[in-house]
């Protein structure tokens, strides 16, 4: 218990922590001189340069005012949050080189804006404007799946300027880098291949699911692969696999966006169905139900208006973490073997979401951790969501094992492994209901060992038992698939023959008393020891037998055959033969 509450604590230190490392300091620095860009070689792969930025609070800026404004120092990579709207990114750089380049200007997070436009200038002068709506449909120049490239020239110990104008859908955040022809070209084959490495075992995880939903029915999987489907959406749409692979941008697939609130749908749903919290928590199911139906809720709001339904996501979004987190908490507290897992995973989500949002809201510098949070974490969790599957699968087989184990041992008899009479009671009774309805023959046999009590007596209770388990297996080797044998008591068993009428039986039964003569037993001073047994044999009337006038009969026939000298089988017929006869 004690160590169980040391790691709750640990993870709640962690969780608190872990976040403030990333949180930043740029929004301290002070505005001095712009800084340049200097080209010294013809080789140019910078990922991070000094430039600047502007947020244009009015939103309606012209770039004569903007060439006025006074921009604030920044690296190439920079979060805003929501309230830059409209943001100007200022690079000045200047060619030290004897000879002509030129640049390519990449912005590679351009997919997620409403609208990216380039402007060239010298001097505070345009030479050069470029626009790329990127919420219209349609062909767009520039744009390399989701990267916008805008190339420029710069003559020897040339300077130039140029302005960036970033309008977003909600967070301002982005990202520059600057190559000569050759690293552009690379630079655009490796976009996003991270991000497609992320998605495609998202993709392998939910194929994988399905396989196992149609294989075993479990709703949990189908659960899982849906929510497997709704991440990897959402996944592709943030990260620009969707533009990146398929040239579709956010606002062609604005709808898709509501897969940010069926994807915790799906989640929830998950944690009710592989914790059973219907029937074993039903305060937690409470909780969950409460945040389904607000998730689903605004789901189906989002089909109407997706902008209005989006709103509320992110409230809802912390009141979904919250509320899955206290209940995983809650249910390690309880015991659930599962929770504990499910904690870490889910864990490992929030904490990586929330570092996402400190970078999507500006709070925090760019680094590829943050930038990459949602992903990271979706995928984590998905990943020990397949973990938690298969340790539930092992659980539910070891339960199911154990539960046929004690089955097992209540029908059978532990000496020699043989049914009980439990067991055939029953079994038999079904076995004469068949051969009813089938019109069908069906015999009974009933066997004793012979003068047992002396052999006990002659050579010890162990080797009693000895026989006793040595004429069990016996009885094994000579039972068909349908027969039904069981150990009756003591040295008695029975035998029940579907299929069987009284001549055929005899003849199983003959065989039986006949190997059971030629067995030779050792006992412990190497002496060699025999037996023999007898068999009362009886066919079924199924129009008045029931199981016990049966069992009667045939032990009517078992006695005829020990007063007949023993070592030998009767049937109940010959006996009312003989009886007719006299
Ligand atoms: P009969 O030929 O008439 O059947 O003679 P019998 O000596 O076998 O007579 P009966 O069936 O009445 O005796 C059965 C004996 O089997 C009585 C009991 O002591 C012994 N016995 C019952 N169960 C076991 C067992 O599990 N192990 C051993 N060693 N003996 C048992
Ligand atoms: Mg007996
Ligand atoms: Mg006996």
């Amino acid at each position: 218990m004690e160590v169980r509450i040391n790691i709750l604590k640990l993870f709640l230190v962690i969780f608190m922590v872990f976040p403030s490392l990333f949180i930043s300091n740029s929004a301290f620095s002070t505005p001095f001189d712009e800084p340049s860009v200097l080209i010294k070689s013809s080789s140019v792969e910078l990922t991070e340069f000094s430039m600047s930025y502007f947020v244009d609070n009015s939103e309606s800026m012209l770039i004569n005012d903007i060439l006025l404004q006074r921009f604030t120092p920044i690296v190439s990579k920079l979060s805003l949050g929501t309230d830059a709207k409209f943001t100007w990114a200022k690079i000045k750089v200047h060619n030290q080189q004897q000879q002509a380049i030129t640049l390519y200007l990449h912005h590679p997070h351009a997919y997620h804006l409403k609208f990216v436009s380039f402007y060239e200038t010298q001097n505070k002068k345009v030479l050069e404007k470029f626009d790329i709506p990127l919420y219209q449909s349609g062909k767009k120049p520039l744009m390399y799946g989701g990267t916008a490239v805008f190339p420029f020239t710069l003559a020897a110990n040339e300077t130039k300027a140029i302005y960036v104008k970033n309008e977003s859908f909600s967070h301002q955040w982005f990202q520059l880098s600057m190559y000569d022809e050759q690293a552009s070209k690379q630079a655009l084959v490796g976009t996003g291949k991270y991000i497609a490495l992320l998605v495609g075992m998202m993709l392998a995880l939910m194929i994988y699911n399905f396989f196992l939903y149609i294989s075993a029915r479990k709703v949990e999987n189908f659960v899982y692969a849906l929510y497997l489907i709704s991440g990897t959406i959402w996944v592709s749409l943030s990260y620009g696999v969707a533009a990146n692979f398929f040239g579709v941008f956010s606002a062609e697939v604005f709808q898709l966006n509501s897969n940010v609130l069926s994807m915790p749908s799906f989640l929830v749903l998950f944690i009710m169905l592989i914790f059973d919290t219907k029937k074993r928590y039903p305060k937690e199911h409470l909780a969950l139900s409460l945040l389904l139906v607000l998730l689903v809720g605004d789901f189906i709001y989002s089909l109407f208006d997706i902008s209005a339904a989006l709103k509320p996501a992110s409230t809802l979004a912390a009141t979904m973490m919250l509320i899955t987190f206290g209940v995983s908490i809650s249910l390690w507290r309880k015991r659930e073997p599962l929770a504990k897992y499910f904690f870490l995973g889910h864990s490992m989500f929030i904490i990586f979401n929330m570092l996402a949002v400190f970078y999507y809201k500006g709070l925090s510098d760019f680094n590829q951790i943050n930038s990459h949070g949602v992903g990271i974490g979706i995928l984590l969790e998905a990943l020990m969501m397949a973990f938690v599957l298969s340790y539930r699968i092992k659980e539910l087989e070891r339960i199911k094992g154990k539960q046929e184990e004690l089955k097992r041992l209540a029908e059978t008899d532990p000496m020699t492994e043989l049914f009980n009479r439990r067991y055939f009671q029953k079994a038999a009774q079904q076995a004469i209901h068949d051969a009813k309805e089938k019109q069908n023959t069906i015999s009974i046999m009933v066997i004793d060992i012979d003068h047992f009590k002396t052999i006990n007596d002659n050579y010890g209770h162990s080797m009693g038992d000895d026989i006793i388990i040595t004429f069990a297996k016996l009885l094994m080797q000579h039972q068909r698939d349908n027969d039904i044998v069981c150990r009756y008591g003591g040295e008695e068993f029975l035998l029940l023959l579907p299929g069987c009428d009284s001549d055929n039986a005899y003849k199983v039964a003959e065989r039986i008393r006949q190997a059971a003569s030629e067995e030779v037993i050792v006992n412990t001073q190497q002496n060699p020891v025999t037996y023999t047994v007898s068999i009362g044999v009886h066919q079924l009337d199924l129009t008045s037998d029931t199981i016990q006038s049966a069992i009667n009969a045939a032990d009517k026939a078992l006695y005829h055959a020990k007063s007949a000298g023993r070592n030998q089988v009767k049937l109940t017929q010959e006996k009312l033969d003989v009886l007719a006869q006299a």
